[in-house]
């Protein structure tokens, strides 16, 4: 058996592109295991929308997943990595965690 580090899709992002004149809703972004009821993100750009789905999630939990500190606000790249809803402090740890897999640097 061999390891693979391929790198996960965590966030998955679609371009919509609805036929109105809004552009604010042309890009979705979902967690991986997304069900009808769960939080969606949308936005007029790819990361305005990860941004958008990370405050959902944000809101949902109330505190960063990590620390427990509940006055922050998520660290979007730490979320596009692990899906986790972490302050800036926690989301070094998971950059560093990152990047010992090779993904990084
Ligand atoms: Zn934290």
């Amino acid at each position: 058996m061999t390891t693979q580090t391929t790198k996960t899709a965590i966030i998955k992002t679609e371009c919509v592109f609805p036929p109105i004149s809004i552009r604010d809703l042309d890009w979705e972004a979902t967690k991986d295991g997304y069900e009808p009821g769960d939080p969606l993100g949308r936005g007029s750009t790819e990361k305005r929308a990860i941004k958008d789905l990370a405050e959902q999630y944000a809101d949902k939990t109330g505190c960063c997943e990590t620390c427990g500190e509940d006055e922050f606000s998520p660290n979007i790249e730490a979320f596009e990595i692990s899906g986790k809803i972490v302050c800036d402090e926690c989301a070094d740890e998971i950059f560093e965690d990152n990047s010992q897999f090779g993904v990084g640097a």
